[in-house]
């Protein structure tokens, strides 16, 4: 089944066409000067969604993702300084060094949360080459100019610069902002490479002096390098689609004079107390702040799941304990199925597939897919259904297959119980045996044989 996506360029949703069957996919990853807040990590959530979901429908994926450890100032506007360098006085540590501690507690959390790892995970350090010859070429094609304060994207020579933002004419000529660089010819220019002053420690040689990347070149110059010039799907945060995507369209139009992405999707935020979780307003929470407080990244993970991607999602302590106890319920929901030997009509299971799949397909619409999960798992025991949503699971991503029976101590009049049922056994004596099994029953426990007369107790799910 083909999936659609809504394609925030054209204001419609639009199937992918992937050559060779393989979508390749590119999704703004973290800037690391600062702990990733939960709201962040519903971007990464949606950006495995997408990836799942591609997998699920039959394409095969070749996924890139940024990390941000330079250029990304204060203000999206290139204004303000290098948030790197921020963090890097802030902490009295090498801006390599705060890159690499915040991108380990972000990965870890990124694993914790089930989100797969994607083919290409790419520094903008790690491509300062690529970029000064990306710029190189911009300014060849003649859509870049060159200024006391480094080189600069001439927007007034690309027509549809401002379209993916909806920006008017009107915007585009005066801009809404603040004007830092007396050099630029129009308001909504933005930096390629920054010359450096004198006390800034992140720094390149170029033929341009010495500086540093502006922030949106290195999404087009990580793009080329692994995709060349097509990309079928582009994610991120919807703050993006003024600025920082907007740009990114520019410089990809001007380095091959065609369009590179195909489809555009952008996902709402976490909200918080009545705006954007966001570090700067104060309110957040770390996944680590939610496991100190007894919740699961697969608590999280449901929680994530019940919202569409296109909708803001409002987190509240009410709902992530609901998500919590949906999880509760739906391994209790499946070991009932894991550990029945019944078996559903297909023509049942292939309607439940067929429903969950066009969801996944259309938009990927978690809401309603969970909601087939739910009623797969509400049918009668059968491990049909088990198996039905394990396969889901490649689209939900809560680690279902490790859902296990949980251990618990069997009391000693329940061990005493079946090794009286051990010895009935060797006995042959299979009236008593029975009569014993069904004692342990009556308390709430299955005893499972096994060879050589051993046995396994396990407390009944309910
Ligand atoms: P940053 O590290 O600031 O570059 O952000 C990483 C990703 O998290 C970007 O794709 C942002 O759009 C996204 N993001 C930031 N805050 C939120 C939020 N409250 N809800 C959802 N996504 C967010
Ligand atoms: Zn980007």
């Amino acid at each position: 089944m083909q999936l659609k996506i809504y394609n925030s360029l054209t204001k419609q949703k639009q199937a992918l066409n992937p050559i060779n069957n393989t979508v390749n996919y590119y999704f703004c990853g973290p800037t690391v000067y600062w702990f990733q807040h939960i709201g962040n990590m519903r971007a990464f959530f949606v950006m495995d969604s997408v990836r799942r979901a591609v997998k699920y429908l039959g394409y095969k994926i070749n996924h890139a993702m940024n990390i941000t450890d330079v250029g990304h100032m204060t203000s999206d506007q290139d204004e303000g300084e290098d948030k790197m360098e921020v963090a890097s006085k802030r902490e009295h540590k090498t801006p390599e060094e705060v890159a690499a501690f915040y991108w380990d507690i972000c990965h870890k959390d990124m694993q914790a949360l089930n989100i797969e790892e994607p083919e290409h995970i790419c520094p903008a350090t790690s491509v300062i080459p690529e970029i000064i010859e990306f710029v190189q070429k911009i300014l060849d094609n003649g859509f870049g100019y060159i200024t006391p304060n480094g080189v600069y994207f001439d927007t007034s020579k690309f027509a549809d610069y401002g379209r993916l933002g909806g920006m008017n004419q009107n915007e585009k000529k005066f801009g809404a902002r603040i004007e830092v660089d007396d050099f630029k010819r129009n308001p909504a220019d933005f930096v390629l490479w920054v010359l450096a002053k004198d006390n800034h420690i992140m720094r390149w040689d170029s033929p341009w002096g010495v500086g540093y990347p502006g922030w949106h070149i290195e999404c087009s110059t990580i793009g080329n390098k692994f995709f060349g010039d097509h990309i079928d799907l582009h994610g991120g945060g919807v703050e993006h689609k003024t600025v920082h995507h907007e740009n990114e369209i520019a410089q990809n139009y001007a380095r091959n004079l065609h369009q590179v992405v195909d489809i555009w999707f952008h996902l709402e935020h976490l909200m918080f107390n009545g705006g954007k979780m966001s570090k700067s307003t104060g309110g957040i929470y770390t996944l680590n702040n939610l496991i100190e407080k007894g919740y699961s990244p697969m608590d999280l993970r449901l929680f994530y799941l019940s919202a569409h991607y296109s909708k803001p999602q409002n987190f509240t302590f009410d709902a992530l304990d609901n998500a919590k106890e949906s999880y509760i319920n739906l391994k209790k929901l499946l070991l009932k199925h894991k550990n029945s030997a019944d078996k559903t009509e297909q023509k049942i299971i292939d309607d439940l597939k067929q429903r969950f799949t066009e969801y996944v397909a259309d938009d990927i619409n978690s809401p309603l897919a969970l909601s087939v999960m739910w009623e797969a798992l509400k049918r009668p025991a059968s491990r049909d259904i088990y198996n039905l949503v394990l396969d889901f699971d490649r689209f939900l991503g809560l680690k279902l297959s490790d859902v296990e029976e949980e251990k618990t101590d069997v009391p000693d009049d329940i061990i005493a119980l079946a090794e009286r049922r051990k010895q009935a056994r060797i006995n042959k004596d299979y009236t008593l045996s029975d009569k014993l099994r069904d004692e342990i029953a009556a308390h709430g426990y299955t005893i499972k044989d096994k060879p050589q007369n051993e046995y396994e107790i396990e407390k009944k799910v309910v």
